[in-house]
């Protein structure tokens, strides 16, 4: 059966101030060590065939090209990449280095996404950021020379500080480079971040929700006019430049997952690694599978995940497709609920599936919550 991998690099060169990733700065040392690791474990599902590669992080791009080398090369040989549709890595500008771009250009990466998250300096000196959008500028120009043609740009709204008009800014400056992708994240403040330390002394604001919500349907309006439809609720794309690695977590298909705190999901069984960098490379020198915990998700799980992540996107859930996965009719399952969300003008049908109305994206969790009844 084809997967998808996940392969996680958590080396970043500064914590950024939102960040709750599994990401460290300041462990150069432990590179070399972490690739052998990954390799080993790439060994343990030796023979999958895979649909899309993509290498996250952490800031994979801050690695040694060598490194950056050696995993790419290291899939191709464990797995078959032949009907492979899509291989991305992360990147941050400042990382992307000729002798970069010419490695990822020479093992087969076909997708950059790269994380700019805003075109505003000091928003970016907020964000706790190591680049500022000149390095972003001369990052893409020089894979755009190299001849990447499928590129993503992340951005956050939402930033402390941040205003309608300099958001605006940012989607303008932004799709004047037309990028094939923007992902738009609304900023979270997560505990155990800077950002919360922040706010706990009263540094930062908490995001104004109103504002919040304003900048987000500016986006999607803004972002629609200039040819990126939304597809997701933070993804944006030209038409046919969808991410194909996402869509496969959003249809909840299999996935295989590398590195620290990577998670596989089996169609079944979810198993997650070991966070710890130190643990995960000690576990597979031993030859041991570095994973931490596993769940076996009940067929009702199964069914809330997949109807939480269809929902996400434009095209929801296909009464037809959810009936040939399951068995089971949503609307026999789920019928005074669905009445009641379509009643309340957050989710709509046309008798061949059921999607969110734009109140129902402002209200996800809302939504979602109804089918875990
Ligand atoms: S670059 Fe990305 S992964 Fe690294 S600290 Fe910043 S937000 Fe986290």
């Amino acid at each position: 059966m084809e997967c998808s991998l996940y392969v996680h690099i958590p080396f970043c060169i500064k914590k950024c101030h939102y960040c709750d990733f599994v990401s460290f700065p300041g462990m150069e040392d432990m590179q070399e060590d972490y690739v052998k690791a990954l390799l080993a474990e790439m060994e343990m599902y030796r023979g999958r065939t895979l649909r899309t590669v993509y290498i996250g992080g952490g800031t994979p791009t801050c690695m040694d090209p060598t490194f950056v080398s050696r995993i790419l090369e290291g899939i191709g040989l464990c797995f078959d990449t032949s009907r492979c549709v899509e291989a991305s890595i992360e990147a941050n500008p400042g990382t992307l280095s000729e002798e970069m771009l010419i490695c990822l250009k020479e093992r087969g990466i076909k997708r950059l996404s790269i994380g700019l998250q805003s075109w505003d300096n000091s928003e970016l000196k907020v964000l706790g950021r190591v680049h500022d959008r000149e390095d972003f500028v001369q990052s893409y120009r020089r894979a755009r020379r190299k001849g990447f043609d499928n590129i993503n740009i992340d951005l956050i709204f939402g930033i402390p500080g941040q205003t309608m008009e300099s958001w605006s800014k940012t989607l303008e400056a932004v799709t004047d480079l037309r990028p094939e992708h923007i992902s738009c994240y609304s900023l979270k403040i997560e505990e155990g971040t800077e950002f919360h330390r922040m706010l706990s002394e009263g540094v930062i604001q908490k995001p104004d929700p109103d504002l919040d919500r304003d900048m987000y349907h500016y986006a999607v309006e803004y972002l629609g006019n200039k040819g990126y439809g939304r597809y997701e609720i933070s993804n944006f794309a030209q038409k046919g430049r969808e991410c194909i690695h996402n869509l496969a977590y959003w249809d909840n298909r299999p996935y295989v997952g590398v590195g620290a705190a990577a998670h596989s999901y089996d169609g079944g069984v979810r198993r997650w690694n070991t966070a710890d960098i130190h643990r995960y490379c000690n576990m597979l020198k031993k030859g041991l599978p570095p994973v931490e915990g596993s769940e076996t998700l009940s067929a009702d799980e199964e069914m809330f995940e997949t109807i939480f992540l269809k929902l996400r996107t434009r095209w929801g859930v296909s009464f037809r497709e959810f009936e040939r996965r399951f068995g089971e009719d949503i609307r026999t399952l789920y019928g005074e609920q669905l009445k009641g969300l379509q009643r309340d003008g957050l989710i709509e049908t046309d008798g061949r599936g059921l999607w969110l109305t734009p109140r129902g994206i402002d209200l996800s969790n809302r939504v979602f919550v109804q089918f875990l009844i």
